[in-house]
């Protein structure tokens, strides 16, 4: 493909037009390119979806300013989000609806529909499933199986609808197997012409002689399917990931719908993830403090022992380099960062003896506080934790 030219450029407006200068910039060049004007000329189908990806962008104003800041740099999405630019000519019919508001180019085209040299190819719809994943699946990645509710193809008539399977159809009497019904139409743009799907037969340019008993017809049916996926390490909550042709099946052999797989984290009992970073709590006792001592770090591959040094304040950060998470798509891995908190005992739960160790310690001139030094920099633990350190 030839290097991509600029958005403003393609839409011919400059780079301060306005939200309506750029909506009425894509209608005209829609217009122009739309592939019912030009049928098969492919130039004119490539400027259509040019001009159809500038204004997905320049349309909406966080994507623009992007846009305006980093270039086609700025466009690139994370792991499976928004972002790349596979915009086919289907995606861009269920877009027009807000452009050429009710006046456009006739009907025809729905959602999950695409037109393939005027026959129409049924499309399943797509399905979202949440996954749960652990620290330790973030950390590492994982394959799951999950089971998914779905319409599948009907194994009596592999999905055709028809009894027997193929060979059980027979070319639409309505549009002689072309799916669609052209119309011209006069309309305010000028005289149109249009097409519908065919209403005999849905499109597809084909009608069953006998319908399968098993699923009336349709080609699908109820049913479940274990899906295997493997997702990598370091995702997110929130972030999820395509699996192609694994939605529902589509009415009498179409292509399958996909699956949408949104990942969901599941809080950890121990460990708290600040980006990469995993945090753990650590409570020592007053004798540990002052004298130092061995502790047990748990970490995601394991626990781990950590050398507390003699006179650890509470609220000292101590770093286990590497010990945190990977961020999907980047090198290295980020830090488990142990809080360490000093337990405090009241005094009602002590023994007798025990207060009387606490009251000679007291008394001790080697216990007494050192007050805070007012230049010392330590600012909020959330600063130190995350500040530049
Ligand atoms: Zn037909
Ligand atoms: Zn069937």
């Amino acid at each position: 493909m030839a290097e991509k030219r600029d958005y403003y450029e393609v839409l011919g407006v400059d780079k301060g037009a306005s939200k309506d200068d750029i909506k009425k910039a894509y209608r005209k060049m829609a217009m122009k390119y739309h592939p019912d004007r030009n049928p098969g000329d492919k130039e004119a189908e490539e400027k259509f979806k040019e001009a159809a990806e500038a204004y997905e962008v320049l349309s909406d104003d966080q994507k623009r300013q992007r846009y305006d800041q980093f270039g086609f740099a700025g466009m690139q999405g994370g792991a499976g989000g928004a972002g790349g630019f596979n915009m086919d000519i289907e995606d861009i019919f269920s877009n027009f609806g807000d452009i050429f508001g009710g006046f456009g180019f006739g009907g025809g085209f729905g959602r999950g529909a695409s037109s393939h040299g005027g026959r129409r190819v049924v499309k399943g719809s797509n399905l979202r499933v949440k996954v749960k994943l652990t620290l330790k699946e973030i950390a590492e990645g994982a394959e799951k199986k999950i089971k998914v509710k779905k319409y599948c193809a009907c194994s009596a008539c592999q999905g055709t609808g028809a009894e027997g399977g193929k060979g059980g159809t027979e070319t639409c009497p309505t549009c002689h197997g072309s799916g669609v019904i052209t119309q011209v139409r006069n309309t305010m743009l000028g005289q149109m012409r249009t097409q519908s799907p065919c209403p005999t037969c849905e499109g597809t340019g084909q009608v069953i002689k006998n319908k399968c008993r098993h699923c009336g017809g349709t080609g699908i049916v109820q049913g479940e399917e274990v899906i295997t996926i493997n997702i990598p390490a370091g995702v997110t909550d929130g972030m999820s990931m395509t699996v192609q042709g694994k939605g529902n099946a589509a009415k009498n052999g179409g292509i399958n719908g996909d699956l949408y797989v949104v990942f969901e984290e599941e809080p950890d009992p121990v460990l708290t993830r600040e980006d990469n970073n995993l945090v753990y709590k650590l409570n020592i006792s007053v004798p540990d403090a002052i004298l130092g001592t061995t502790a047990e770090i748990p970490t995601i591959s394991g626990k781990v022992k950590f050398k507390i040094e003699p006179g650890t304040q509470p609220g000292s950060i101590l770093r286990l380099k590497g010990k945190g998470l990977p961020t999907y798509g980047e090198y290295g891995k980020g830090d488990l960062l142990v809080l360490v908190n000093v337990w405090i005992p009241n005094s009602k739960n002590l023994s007798r003896s025990d207060i009387k160790i606490i009251e000679d310690m007291q008394k001790s001139e080697g216990f007494g506080a050192k007050q805070a030094d007012s230049t010392s920099k330590s600012s909020s633990i959330f600063d130190r934790l995350f500040g530049k350190d």
